[in-house]
């Protein structure tokens, strides 16, 4: 899960310094990151559980 945190695919707006999925602000400028940013990192954490949950409800109603 560390690696997938320490990924860094957002470009600062302010400063063009490649910033972490994680957290609120850039690394170098401290600019403070768009707030769909935090919107694509929380879906990217639950879009597995959301997979495994239908996965197991679509299997469940198949038996
Ligand atoms: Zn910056």
């Amino acid at each position: 899960m560390s690696s997938l945190i320490q990924l860094r695919m957002f470009r600062c707006h302010e400063c063009g310094h490649k910033m972490r999925l994680s957290g609120e602000a850039c690394g170098r400028c401290h600019a403070i990151k768009p707030r769909y940013q935090g919107v694509i990192y929380r879906l990217v954490l639950l879009t597995p559980v959301i997979l495994v949950g239908v996965i197991g409800i679509l299997v469940l109603s198949l038996v």
